[in-house]
């Protein structure tokens, strides 16, 4: 009896001492999942569950989102990039170039038709004497009878190609010598498009693989050195900057330094767009220049105008031509006017080429200025 009763104790024992192991293993495996839902504090929160019972939800696998380092952007590829303002550009010019068209494929060219040729095109800002130039030319060619009489289409092609002048250099020049770095400097009135085309051209020359530093020296507008910072983060490429009110040459100087120091191809100057006299923008755009030759060479100055501003931009064009040596003529919202005649007209009046063209205000909304592209985009 005895012996029986000592059996059913120890067997009562280890039922006892195997449930506790159990409830042990289950509730601490259950501690494991909970910890690993929560220990990361980036996990996004659960949304709260309907069913309060719920466990399978509550153990699922959590995807814990890298750390807060902003995800580079990939600038858009050059062909591709081409290929659409392109398009872009012949949607915004196409009434220019139709109008053109129509007016030569008139049975008769008389006087009054050439007339409505010259008002279109003076109507497209391409200015009077320009105008006069390419009427003069086309009456020849095409009178009829004449010796170089061909399709209207195919002589108005040739002539305003020659007018926009196929012959300009229009490379931007972003590479010092003997391996320093090129320095571009960007010059404008506010509002032009100035601190966005520097963030244009950052974007085209890393997807160039080129390295690149940027110098927000228009201080003077806060928003401004915020919006270049900006810019550069999206693509990795580090901005000197300074607070708000920093003399902009001292900007200027440093954003080089650290481009020469870091051996970078090419170091991108914003500058300040005040016009508030020819002087002042003299005594401020020149000594920015001057402390930056102190170190290297100012290989390009870019003057922003805005295409929607017409004759205004030539005015601006003309006293920034006084203030800095300008190298080349970026055109921004050609996409917003369909008077593409300026490009002709500030390219006379500075007597240096349009090298870029904005078309948008999209990242990649940059595009080189081609005479042939420009044209066809006119015509087709
Ligand atoms: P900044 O004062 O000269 O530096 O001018 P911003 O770069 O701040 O540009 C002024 C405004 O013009 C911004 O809203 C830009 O998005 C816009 N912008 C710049 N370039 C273009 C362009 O090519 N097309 C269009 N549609 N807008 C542009």
């Amino acid at each position: 009896m005895s012996s029986l009763g000592d059996w059913l104790f120890l067997i009562i024992g280890i039922a006892v001492v195997g449930l506790i192991a159990v409830v042990g293993l289950v509730s601490s495996g259950r501690r494991r999942s909970l910890r690993q839902g929560s220990t990361d504090v980036l996990a996004p929160p659960r949304p709260p569950s309907a069913d309060p019972t719920d466990v399978e939800q509550l153990d699922a696998p959590i995807l814990i989102p890298e750390p807060e380092a902003p995800a580079l952007e990939r600038p858009e590829g050059t062909a591709s990039r081409l290929v659409r303002l392109r398009e872009r550009l012949a949607r915004s010019q196409g009434t220019l170039g139709r109008g053109l068209l129509a007016l030569l494929s008139r049975d008769r060219l008389d006087d009054d038709t050439w007339e409505d040729i010259e008002d279109t095109l003076i109507t497209a800002d391409i200015g009077v004497g320009p105008t006069q130039e390419l009427v003069d030319k086309l009456r020849t060619r095409l009178r009829v009878g004449g010796p170089d009489a061909g399709h209207p289409r195919d002589v108005l092609r040739e002539e305003l190609i020659n007018l926009v002048d196929p012959t300009m250099d229009r490379r931007l020049a972003i590479s010092g010598a003997d391996g320093s770095p090129g320095v571009v400097l960007v010059v404008g009135v506010n509002g032009a498009g100035k601190t966005t085309t520097v963030g244009k051209i950052a974007r085209i020359l890393v997807a160039e693989d080129r390295s690149v530093v940027l110098g927000a020296a228009d201080t003077f507008r806060a928003a401004a050195v915020e919006q270049l910072a900006t810019w550069g983060a999206r693509v990795g490429v580090e901005v000197i900057r300074g607070p708000e009110g920093t003399d902009p040459a001292s900007v200027a100087f440093e954003a080089v330094k650290e481009g020469v120091d870091r051996g970078v191809d090419t170091v991108l100057v914003d500058t300040a767009g005040r016009l508030q006299n020819k002087q002042g923008l003299m005594d401020e755009l020149g000594k920015v220049k001057r402390v930056i030759e102190k170190q290297v060479p100012v290989t390009e100055v870019l003057l922003v105008l805005d295409a929607t501003t017409g004759q205004n931009g030539l005015i601006q064009a003309r006293v920034f031509r006084e203030a800095v040596d300008v190298t080349g003529i970026v055109l921004t919202k050609l996409d917003g006017s369909a008077k593409g005649g300026i490009v002709v007209a500030v390219q006379r009046e500075l007597g240096v080429p349009v090298k870029l063209v904005g078309l948008g205000e999209g990242a990649d909304d940059l595009a080189p200025f081609d005479p042939a592209t420009f044209v066809d985009a006119l015509l087709d």
